[in-house]
């Protein structure tokens, strides 16, 4: 897939999946930037590997949940490259317990990071898409968010919530030329899952088909597969990309 020529910008691109997505736009062509809420140090090393491959590449630091901070990274990518093509809102955040023992704050902090700032970053890049006639968003749920999970009552309304924003804007702004689709990861080896217990992990893999956790990297594949013009006539879609464990 060729991205050359193309700017993007990913939420939470210092790690994990994200970072894998940015990797990957980067060595489709594409300029490049991200965001992130408190890793500089990782930050800043991406954006100098990239930079060293001759990569066009932008940084952001905010909190995806604040509107404020969407709106000037959206900014700064039309101030610098004067368009935005490729939306992939990525940031996101597990707060687990049981229904009983979760506090507000974890509710709060799971559905800002996760759902509003997919409204956030969407929101910001409403118009300039529209002015170009033409975009592609991809918002990263997850299996969870299809099939709950215990533990993970935010969590996996935060991400069923995506799915349904999801295809209402993409039935919004579908005459528009404006693309939204959702990737639903399953399981993937990460920052964010590497607290997982052994005995969990275990039972997870044992109900993937694949059997094996997925790579961020295979996350990414599909994200560029419906960022890219294969996939122009694909709109309020959600792709399970989960080994088969969601069937
Ligand atoms: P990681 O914890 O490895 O990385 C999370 C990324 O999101 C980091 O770059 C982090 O920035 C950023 N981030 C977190 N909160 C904020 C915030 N408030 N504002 C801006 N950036 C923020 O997560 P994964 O790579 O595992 O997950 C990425 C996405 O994929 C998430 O939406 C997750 O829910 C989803 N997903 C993951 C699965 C998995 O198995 N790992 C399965 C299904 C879905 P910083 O480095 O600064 O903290």
């Amino acid at each position: 897939m060729d991205f050359t020529g193309k700017s993007v910008l990913v939420t939470g691109g210092t790690r994990g999946i994200g970072r894998a997505i940015v990797e990957a736009f980067a060595e489709a062509g594409a300029r490049v930037a991200f965001t992130y809420r408190s890793s500089s140090d990782q930050a800043e090393a991406l954006r100098a590997r990239l930079e060293e491959q001759g990569v066009e590449a932008l940084v952001f630091q905010g909190d995806a949940a604040d509107a404020g901070a969407a709106q000037e990274a959206i900014d700064g990518v039309l101030e610098a490259w004067g368009r935005l093509d490729v939306l992939v809102n990525n940031a996101g955040i597990t707060r687990d317990n049981l229904m009983l023992r979760m506090s507000e704050d974890d509710w709060d902090a799971v559905i800002n990071t996760n759902l509003k700032s997919v409204f956030n970053f969407s929101k910001a890049a409403y118009r300039p898409m529209m002015k170009q006639r033409g975009g592609k968003i991809v918002n990263i749920s997850s299996v969870v968010g299809v099939t709950g999970n215990p533990g993970q009552t935010n969590y996996a309304a935060s991400k069923a919530g995506i799915i349904g924003f999801s295809k209402s804007l993409a039935k919004e702004l579908g005459r528009r030329g404006i693309t939204i689709n959702v990737v639903a990861p399953g399981y993937v080896e990460t920052d964010m899952t590497a607290a997982i217990a052994e005995k969990a992990r275990e039972a997870m893999l044992g109900a993937i088909p694949l059997a094996r956790p997925a790579t961020p990297q295979d996350i990414a594949g599909a994200v560029l597969f419906l960022a890219s013009s294969h996939a122009d006539y694909i709109t309020g879609h959600v792709l399970h990309v989960d080994g088969g464990l969601a069937m």
